[in-house]
């Protein structure tokens, strides 16, 4: 599992520097804290909260994650296959004083920020995402070009 923006398809890459950028000039301290997941690494995180402490370790193991306690084996992602897996999403925290703030209204100002380059922020899932509406995720955003994620799976890229 990786931070880096690098990896991101370059459509995908170029809004979220951008949007980045914009979130700093307008005070935000935004940190990305993931993007690109092999489907090893998707798996490890959905079996969290779903499958037993020894099964999540094993899962973990072969995606290559550390470890967690077990009173960390908690939910933590609603789907087995994310977009993130096709290199078009990435996590952020909005750091202030020096911790990750819960403060919506900083997501929301961030996530609208990302909306202006095109991107669909998880913040809005329910509303721009079909099927999406129980997968609310203030610290996500993603850049598809529309596609969805049966197309990215049948092998479609956005262009
Ligand atoms: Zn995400």
């Amino acid at each position: 599992m990786t931070r880096d923006v690098n990896v991101l398809l370059p459509v995908a890459r170029t809004r979220c520097l951008a949007g980045i950028d914009r979130c700093r000039n307008e005070g935000l301290d935004i940190r990305v804290t993931s993007t690109l997941r092999t489907a090893e690494e998707q798996y490890a995180l959905f079996a969290q909260g779903r499958k037993p402490y020894g099964t999540v370790c094993y899962a973990r193991l072969v995606a290559k994650l550390p470890r967690i306690e077990p009173n960390e084996n908690v939910t933590v992602t609603k789907v087995l296959t994310s977009i993130h897996q096709f290199a078009l999403a990435w996590d952020f925290a909005i750091i202030v004083d020096g911790k990750v703030s819960s403060d919506h209204s900083l997501y929301l100002k961030a996530g609208v920020i990302f909306e202006g380059f095109g991107c669909v922020w998880g913040g809005r899932f329910g509303e721009t995402v079909p099927g999406r509406g129980d997968g609310w995720d203030a610290g996500h955003c993603q850049y598809t070009a529309g596609l969805t994620l049966d197309a990215l799976k049948a092998g479609k890229r956005p262009k």
